[in-house]
C-alpha cells in the first residue's frame, strides 16, 4: 500500500544518506592521517602557447595517492576538505610544495617556468592568506614572479571589495592571478571589468565542443575578444584535439592547456619532456 511504499521511499533515501555520510566520516579522518603522512603528491601540467605550443607554464594539481583506496581525484576530496575546512591545511601545503619544488629547480641552475596553484575560495577569503604567500616565499626562495595564482568567481561571493583589495595586493607584489574555469558557475561579465586579475581561463564545459556547436563558438569568441580589450590574457583549457587548438588559434585564444599537449605529471617528468626543453632554450631570461 501507499503507506508501506511511502516508508521504503524514506528507508532507502535515509540509507543512501547514511552510507554517504559514513563515507565522508571515513574520508575525512583518512584525510587527516593523509596530511601527516605525505599521501599527497603535486602533479604539473603544460600551459602552452597556442600558436606555437611552447610553454608558458605550469599548473599544479594535487593527487592523492590513498593507501589503499589508490589514487583519489581532487574533483572528490578538494570539495570535501572544502567542507570539513581541510582545505585550510592542505592548501597551505600545496602552496609551499609548489613554491619549493620550483624553488630548488632555480637553486640547481635548472631553467624554470612559472608555476600556478589553485586556491580554494575559502583559504583565499580567510585572514592571514596574503601573509601566508609571503611567507611561502620567503621561505622558499621562490621569486613572487614565478607564482600564479587561480582563484574562481566565488571569491567575490562574501564582499568583492575585500577581494578586489587582495588580488591588487597580491598584483603588487608581482604576483598574478588568474580567475578559473570562466563560463561555470556565476560568470558575470563585470567580474572580468572589477576583478585585476591577470588571465581568464575558460572552462572545457565551453571548449569541448567548439568545433561543432556555434553557440559555443560565439561566445568563446566574445569573450576572448573582450577579454583582450580589457589587456587580459585567455587560456583555453581541456583541449584534447587538433582541430580545438586550430579554432583557438585562429580566434586568437593566447594560451591552451590540456591532454593534446600533455597530462598532469610530477615535476620531474614534464622537466623530461622534449616541450619543456624546447621551451626553456627560449626563455633563458627567466
Ligand atoms: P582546474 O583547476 O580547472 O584544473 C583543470 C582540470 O582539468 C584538472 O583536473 C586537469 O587534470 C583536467 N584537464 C586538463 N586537461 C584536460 C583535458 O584535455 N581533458 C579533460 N577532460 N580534463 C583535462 P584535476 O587535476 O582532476 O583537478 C580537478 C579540479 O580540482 C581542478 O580544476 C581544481 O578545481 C581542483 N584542484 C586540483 N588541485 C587543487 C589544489 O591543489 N587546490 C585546490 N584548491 N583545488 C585543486
Ligand atoms: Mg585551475
Ligand atoms: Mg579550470
Ligand atoms: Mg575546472
Amino acid at each position: 500500500d501507499a503507506k508501506q511504499q511511502g516508508r521504503n521511499t524514506w528507508n532507502w533515501y535515509q540509507g543512501d544518506v547514511q552510507r554517504v555520510t559514513e563515507e565522508a566520516v571515513l574520508l575525512r579522518h583518512d584525510l587527516h592521517t593523509a596530511l601527516h603522512e605525505e599521501q599527497f603528491e603535486l602533479y604539473y601540467q603544460p600551459i602552452v602557447e597556442a600558436v606555437s605550443g611552447h610553454i608558458h607554464g605550469l599548473e599544479a594539481l594535487i593527487r592523492w595517492h590513498h593507501p589503499e583506496k589508490g589514487m583519489i581525484s581532487p574533483g572528490v576530496f578538494i570539495p570535501l576538505a572544502e567542507r570539513t575546512g581541510q582545505i585550510i591545511p592542505l592548501g597551505r601545503w600545496v602552496l609551499r610544495r609548489a613554491c619549493q619544488e620550483i624553488a630548488a629547480m632555480l637553486a640547481a641552475g635548472e631553467r624554470v617556468v612559472p608555476v600556478a596553484v589553485n586556491i580554494s575560495s575559502l583559504q583565499f577569503r580567510r585572514e592571514g592568506f596574503l601573509e601566508e604567500v609571503q611567507l611561502a616565499l620567503a621561505e622558499t626562495g621562490l621569486p613572487p614572479e614565478l607564482l600564479e595564482l587561480e582563484v574562481t568567481e566565488s571569491v567575490l561571493l562574501e564582499g568583492a571589495e575585500q577581494a578586489i583589495a587582495l588580488i591588487t595586493a597580491l598584483k603588487s607584489m608581482g604576483i598574478k592571478v588568474a580567475l578559473d574555469d570562466f563560463g561555470t558557475g556565476f560568470s558575470s561579465l563585470s567580474y572580468l571589468r572589477d576583478l585585476p586579475i591577470h588571465k581568464v581561463k575558460l572552462d572545457r564545459a565551453f571548449i569541448k565542443d567548439i568545433t561543432t556547436s556555434r553557440n559555443n563558438a560565439a561566445i568563446v569568441q566574445g569573450i576572448i575578444t573582450m577579454a583582450h580589450h580589457m589587456d587580459l590574457v585567455v587560456v583555453a583549457e581541456g583541449i584534447e584535439e587538433r582541430e580545438e587548438q586550430q579554432d583557438l588559434v585562429r580566434r586568437n585564444c593566447d594560451l591552451l592547456q590540456g591532454f593534446l599537449f600533455a597530462r598532469p605529471m610530477p615535476r620531474d617528468a614534464v622537466v623530461g619532456t622534449p616541450r619543456y626543453f624546447a621551451c626553456c632554450q627560449r626563455i633563458s631570461h627567466l
